[in-house]
């Protein structure tokens, strides 16, 4: 916990924000006087900082946040030029947070600031990463929390770094984790993969999610199906390697359909002319395709990976287990 640079911990709290005039005043007079007994916490000359980051709002947001007063919290917007969307904004707070421990919220209170007291705890104790887990998520509708579930269970099927189901965007991350996420150079942000793939073991406190304090949601079904595609193909090749195995196997299959219809015209005689012979074609064409389009999905998901240069490895410490120097040296 802490870092070289400060002699006091630093907690930031990074909050995206899309047109919520009404509901940005009521995160920040809800999280102040918790941002303040966390302070206490950490003791003294502790601080605690908000970053909002504006998505673009065209409502008026700033004014809203200008005009909320918060005595004894900085409160600090990064305001991007157009709406980037959550996870651009995202990317955008947790470069600029300053903290050694750095908290994404939600502006809606449906990431419930009472955790926090919680959370940093567990850091203090030692933890790199803190998920906040929905442990009743009953406040999203049946589609929503069906069609998540869905992703989830698809995603960790085909992923090599799982995600944790129902965390979301609500995380402690030490400035260790932060500092990786902050070099990873891909375009295309899915959030939630690059915080699992960072990797750490992550510590846990569960709540239920409670309903949007203010305004309402910012997510249609369509961004929401994007979401899940940028996801998974950020995370697999698979569904472009497939296609090798897929042809493979209607191949074989085909072959031995194949090998039927000629013993059957063979005893049997012929009942529709040129049948066999079109079946056999079709399937062995089909067939070919898949393949080489299997092969062609090879090359392009090795592409896919070397072009979002992704550390090769991410160090969680190094430890000197035995220094021979200075075993030698007690021994003489
Ligand atoms: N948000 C954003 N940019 C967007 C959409 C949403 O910064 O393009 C912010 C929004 O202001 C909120 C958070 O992302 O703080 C979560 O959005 P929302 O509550 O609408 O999502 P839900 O909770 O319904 O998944
Ligand atoms: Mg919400």
């Amino acid at each position: 916990m802490g870092s070289a640079a400060s002699p006091y911990p630093r907690l930031s709290l990074v909050v995206p924000v899309f047109n919520e005039e009404e509901a940005a005043p009521v995160f920040l007079k809800t999280v102040s006087p918790i941002l303040e007994q966390v302070c206490a916490q950490l003791g003294r000359g502790a601080y605690a900082e908000v970053v909002f980051v504006d998505d673009g709002s065209r409502d008026g947001t700033l004014d809203a946040i200008r005009n909320t007063p918060v005595p004894g919290v900085t409160v600090r917007v990064v305001r991007l030029s157009r709406n980037f969307g959550k996870d651009a904004a995202l990317t955008a707070g947790l470069a600029h947070a300053q903290g050694d421990a750095v908290v994404p919220m939600d502006v809606d209170l449906q990431d419930p600031p009472d955790l926090l007291p919680e959370m940093v705890r567990l850091w203090q104790e030692g933890a790199l990463i803190v998920n906040a887990v929905r442990a009743d998520r009953s406040s999203d509708s049946w589609a929503k929390r069906r069609s998540a579930g869905l992703f989830y269970a698809l995603y960790n099927k085909i992923s090599t770094y799982p995600l944790t189901a129902n965390v979301g965007d609500f995380r402690l991350l030490d400035r260790q984790v932060v500092t990786i996420l902050n070099t990873l150079p891909e375009r295309v942000r899915f959030m939630k993969g690059l915080f699992s793939w960072v990797g750490y073991r992550a510590t846990e406190v569960s709540y239920s999610r409670p309903e949007r304090s203010a305004g309402e949601t910012k997510w249609k079904f369509f961004s929401l199906w994007n979401f899940a595609l940028d996801g998974i193909t950020g995370a697999s090749t698979l569904p472009l390697r497939i296609w090798t195995y897929v042809g493979t196997f209607v191949a074989l299959t085909s072959f031995l359909y194949m090998i039927f219809l000629v013993i059957r015209t063979i005893i049997f005689g012929i009942d529709t002319p040129g049948y066999a012979s079109t079946m056999a074609a079709i399937l062995m064409i089909g067939s070919l395709n898949l393949i080489a389009l299997g092969i062609i999905g090879e090359y392009v998901g090795r592409i896919a990976v070397e072009v979002r240069q992704r550390p090769l490895f991410v160090i969680d410490r190094v430890e000197t287990v035995n220094d021979a120097a200075q075993t030698a040296d007690k021994s003489t």
